[in-house]
């Protein structure tokens, strides 16, 4: 039997690592130099890397741990479905309990009519799922010239080629020849970033008038689906301001377009609801969802739909699939991550309890001096570093507060992570108070260090 045991010291990990292993979303030889952290352990919200050191993981893994780690409940549900049925494809008129099961939990927990499941092994290609889908449905319905998605800058779908492209990643478009045609990016609501002198309500108005300008100059007949995050998560944790979902619910109502909720981050619980779409307040046609459907566990994603899109697509083949397309030892364990939560009632722990306790907390933040704004829904929250308060100034340094602000939270045991100048976090849903006191603490002590260190470095620069 192969185990696979550290018996290496930390060194050798990370030149085998450098030598073999490549990471996403990182600069290979600058990581090779530093040496990657091995993380060898983790049991609740803690993380221990192979020096032994014990830190808070306020970033859930990545965004997807919702439930903590080491439940020996999933383990043990993922021995017993490998024993008994470790796989079976559903493509060729066969399908298996845990696709069944999962399926129909899927449909009673999401909200309305979307009552209908097709898996896949991750939110990219659930998201992928939904570009041929929508564009499929408008095709079904004699409209094939209807397959234009809207979508928003900074956006976060994926990484596959469909969901990058739906994405709004300056970086990410600018390698391989993205987007794929027939995507159109509006501006994102970020008050903080791009609001200048209008207040956070009329920003969020401009800015969600923003969809119903693209869909007037495109022509309602070109445009296939509008899709968002409810909340902005890989961008910066973004939170729009309160005018903003009402007014998007307004236009997608008044126009015949498709609404695609990327659940990803904001579905099962993280904002203190099942889903985000139920806390921001609009009703989608067509949920991704990912991550915390097996709170990381199993690589597993897919996309609920309403009756109406299943009934339309239903007429038709649908050349689509994936091998793992309900894979059953990750259905089986999705579903007992959903047991859990529903059980131990985590939504409601966030709702009323835990994600209140960290929300004053969190807010408290906005005092010290190097931040700007502190916004937090349910459990994931964002703080903006700035060199100056009073004006919203970025730093003519972009990007590097931050960056030192996450490598002091590192070095303070604990997981923060930066987009740019931005920190966010995400913590597994089943923290406890004591340890989001410890969250907070470690926190303010990596910005008093990095505050103190920016000025001896001459960078709390404001850019002109
Ligand atoms: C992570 C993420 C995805 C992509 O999921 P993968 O499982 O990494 O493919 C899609 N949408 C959102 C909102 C995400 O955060």
């Amino acid at each position: 039997m192969t185990t696979i045991t550290n018996h290496m010291p930390t060194s050798e990990l990370q030149a085998l690592d450098a030598a073999h292993h490549m990471h996403p979303f990182s600069n290979q030889d600058e990581l090779a130099a530093k040496g990657a952290r091995v993380i060898t352990r983790a049991k609740g919200a803690w993380i221990t890397d192979s020096e032994g050191n014990d830190i808070l993981d306020a970033m859930a893994g990545l965004w997807c741990v919702n439930i903590g780690y080491g439940r020996d409940e999933l383990a043990e549900v993922a021995a017993r479905q490998m024993r008994e049925l470790p796989y079976y494809n559903t493509f060729f008129q066969t399908t298996h309990v845990p696709a069944i099961a999962l399926a129909q939990k899927l449909a009673e927990l999401a909200p309305g009519d979307l009552n209908h499941v097709f898996f896949a092994g991750s939110g990219s290609e659930a998201n992928d799922t939904n570009i041929r889908m929508v564009r499929t449905y408008w095709a079904q319905k004699g409209k094939p010239d209807k397959k234009v998605i809207i979508s928003r800058k900074n956006a976060y779908h994926g990484s596959s080629v469909g969901s990058a492209s739906l994405g709004g990643m300056s970086g990410m478009h600018a390698q391989g020849g993205l987007p794929i045609p027939d995507i159109h990016h509006i501006d994102q609501p970020n008050w903080w970033a791009e609001g200048g002198d209008t207040t956070p309500e009329e920003f969020g108005l401009e800015r969600a008038r923003q969809l119903e300008r693209a869909i007037e100059e495109m022509g309602e007949d070109r445009i296939a689906a509008f899709i968002a995050e409810p909340v902005q998560g890989a961008g910066g944790v973004i939170v729009p301001p309160d005018s903003y979902w009402s007014e998007i619910r307004r236009i997608c109502d008044a126009h015949d377009i498709l609404l695609i909720a990327d659940e990803v981050i904001c579905g099962f619980g993280r904002t203190g609801n099942w889903f985000g779409s139920q806390t921001v307040g609009w009703q989608p046609d067509i949920m991704t969802i990912a991550k915390g459907l097996s709170s990381g566990y199993q690589p597993i994603g897919g996309s609920i739909v309403s009756d109406e899109v299943a009934a339309v697509l239903g007429a038709c083949e649908f050349n689509h699939g994936y091998t793992y397309s309900a894979h059953p030892v990750a259905a089986a364990v999705a579903l007992e991550n959903l047991r859990i939560i529903e059980e131990e009632n985590i939504v409601g722990h966030v709702r009323d309890d835990i994600g209140p306790y960290l929300k004053h907390k969190w807010e408290a933040l906005a005092d010290h001096p190097l931040v700007g704004e502190a916004r937090i829904v349910g459990m994931m929250g964002s703080i903006a570093l700035t060199p100056h308060k009073g004006s919203r100034a970025n730093f003519a340094d972009a990007g590097a507060a931050g960056y030192m602000c996450r490598e002091r939270c590192f070095a303070n045991g604990l997981v923060m992570r930066h987009v740019g100048d931005r920190m966010i976090i995400s913590p597994p849903l089943v923290l406890t108070k004591a340890e989001a006191d410890t969250l907070i603490e470690r926190a303010t002590r990596s910005l008093d260090e990095a505050h103190a260190a920016l000025k001896d470095e001459g960078l709390l620069k404001a850019a002109s």
